[in-house]
C-alpha cells in the first residue's frame, strides 16, 4: 500500500552493503569494509571543540535561518575566495543537512515530471534515484572511451536537449577530474543550449599527483546563471557524521531551495554548523595530511591491484578516494557468476570483503572500492582479492 515512488527507486547499494558489513563486524566477523565513501580518520579536534563550545554556551539551542548561520555563509564565501579567488554572496548560499540533501532539494527545484537530466556514467548512485523522485528521466552517457568524462561531441549527439546536466569532479567512482578547458567547453555548451549545469565538487580537495582541481566557479558568475555548485565537509574534513553540505547558485535558485528546505529540516543542526565554521576558517593542515595519506593508499592499491589476475583498472584515478575496476568476463563465466552483483556477494561471503558492484554507478561488470580505509584493511584487501581472483 506504499506509494509507487518507493518501488520506483533502488535503495542506496553502498549504504546497504555498508550496513551489512557493519552488522557482520559487530557480530565479530573479520570483515574488510571498502563499501562506503567514508574517511577512516576522526574529525580534527579543533573542529569538534568548536561544536562543544557552541553547545556549552547555548548557541545551539534555537533554530537558525533555513539556509544556515550568516557566520557559516561568510566562512563558505571566505573559503571560496581563498581557494579560487571568486566572490560568492550570502544569498547565493544554502547550507543543508549534508550535500545529499542539497542535491535532493535542487532536483525538486529544477525538475518537472518528464524533464530530461543527463549525467555521464560513471555517476554517484544517488543522482539517478533523486532524479526519479523528482519525476525526471535520466539519460546516462557512456564515457569509457573518453577517460570517464563527457565530451561536447556526446552532448551534441543527445536525442533531446536536457533541462539539467550533472557533473561530478573529481568523480565518484572513477576518480576522473575535468580540466579547466573541458569545464569551459561544457559551461559554454550549457549556456548556449539553456541547460542547467550542476557540478558536484565534494571531492575537490582530494586530487593527486600532477592533477589540478578547477572549480566551475572560476568560469561562471553565479548571478543570473544556470550554474550550481555542490560542496560539503564530509569528505575533505572527515566529517561524514556531522551532515553539512551546501549549494552555491543564483539567489533565485537558493530562495527556491529555502522554500522547500523550510518544510523539510527548518535548518541544519546548529552544533554541526559551528563545527563547519571552524573547519573552513581554521587551520587547513589536517586536510593536507589526510590528502597525502589517501594518495599513498591510492598508489599502494593501484600498484598491488595491477598484479592481481582477472581484474583490471581502466584508468588511474586522479582524485576522490575510489578505485573502479573491471572483473574479467571469462573469470565470471568460469565461476558461474551472472553479473558483478553476484561477484560482490561472493566476495562478502567467501572473503569477508564488502565491495559494491558497478550496476548502481551506471556500469555493470565492475566493482568499486573505497581506499579511505586503514592500511591494515587495505593490506588484507589485497590478500583477499588475490586469493579470490587467482582461483
Ligand atoms: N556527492 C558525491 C559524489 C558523494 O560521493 C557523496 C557521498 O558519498 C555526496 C555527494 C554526499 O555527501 P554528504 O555526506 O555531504 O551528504
Amino acid at each position: 500500500m506504499l506509494a509507487n515512488r518507493v518501488n520506483e527507486i533502488a535503495a542506496s547499494p553502498t549504504l546497504a552493503m555498508g550496513k551489512t558489513a557493519k552488522e557482520m563486524l559487530a557480530a565479530g566477523e573479520d570483515v574488510v569494509n571498502l563499501s562506503q565513501g567514508e574517511p577512516d580518520f576522526q574529525t580534527p579536534d579543533n573542529i569538534s571543540e568548536a561544536a562543544i563550545q557552541a553547545i556549552n554556551s547555548h548557541q545551539t539551542d534555537f533554530y537558525t535561518a533555513t539556509s544556515g548561520l550568516n557566520e557559516l555563509k561568510k566562512a563558505i564565501a571566505n573559503r571560496v575566495k581563498e581557494d579560487y579567488d571568486v566572490t560568492v554572496a550570502a544569498d547565493q548560499i544554502a547550507v543543508t543537512t549534508g550535500a545529499k540533501l542539497a542535491l535532493f532539494t535542487l532536483m525538486q527545484v529544477l525538475i518537472n515530471p518528464g524533464d530530461s537530466v543527463v549525467t555521464p556514467a560513471l555517476f554517484w548512485v544517488s543522482y539517478s534515484e533523486q532524479v526519479k523522485l523528482a519525476g525526471g528521466s535520466m539519460q546516462v552517457v557512456q564515457t569509457e572511451d573518453s577517460d570517464f568524462k563527457i565530451t561536447i561531441e556526446q552532448l551534441e549527439q543527445l536525442d533531446q536537449t536536457p533541462k539539467l546536466l550533472i557533473l561530478n569532479t573529481p568523480n565518484n567512482p572513477s576518480g576522473a577530474v575535468y580540466t579547466i578547458d573541458e569545464l569551459q567547453a561544457i559551461v559554454d555548451w550549457t549556456k548556449e543550449h539553456d541547460v542547467y549545469l550542476l557540478v558536484d565538487e565534494i571531492y575537490g580537495k582530494l586530487v593527486y599527483g600532477q592533477t589540478q582541481f578547477h572549480s566551475v566557479l572560476e568560469l561562471a558568475d553565479l548571478k543570473n546563471s544556470q550554474v550550481i555548485v555542490i560542496n560539503g565537509v564530509s569528505k575533505a574534513y572527515a566529517m561524514t557524521g556531522w551532515r553539512i553540505g551546501w549549494a552555491l547558485a543564483d539567489s533565485e535558485i537558493i530562495q527556491a531551495m529555502n522554500k522547500i528546505l523550510g518544510h523539510l529540516t527548518s535548518n541544519p543542526t546548529v552544533a554541526a554548523q559551528y563545527a563547519t565554521i571552524e573547519a573552513l576558517n581554521g587551520p587547513q593542515d589536517s586536510v593536507a595530511k589526510m590528502k597525502a595519506t589517501f594518495e599513498n593508499r591510492l598508489n599502494y592499491m593501484y600498484m598491488a591491484m595491477l598484479n592481481i589476475p582477472n581484474i583490471s583498472i581502466p584508468f588511474k584515478p586522479e582524485g576522490s578516494f575510489y578505485i573502479f575496476f573491471k572483473v574479467d568476463p571469462d573469470f565470471m563465466k568460469e565461476h558461474g557468476y551472472q553479473n558483478t552483483n553476484e561477484v560482490s556477494m561472493a566476495l562478502l561471503k567467501e572473503q569477508l570483503m564488502a565491495v559494491p558492484s558497478g550496476e548502481g554507478f551506471g556500469m555493470p561488470g565492475y566493482l568499486r572500492l573505497s581506499y579511505a580505509k586503514s592500511e591494515q584493511d587495505l593490506t588484507k584487501a589485497i590478500q583477499r582479492f588475490k586469493s579470490f581472483f587467482t582461483n
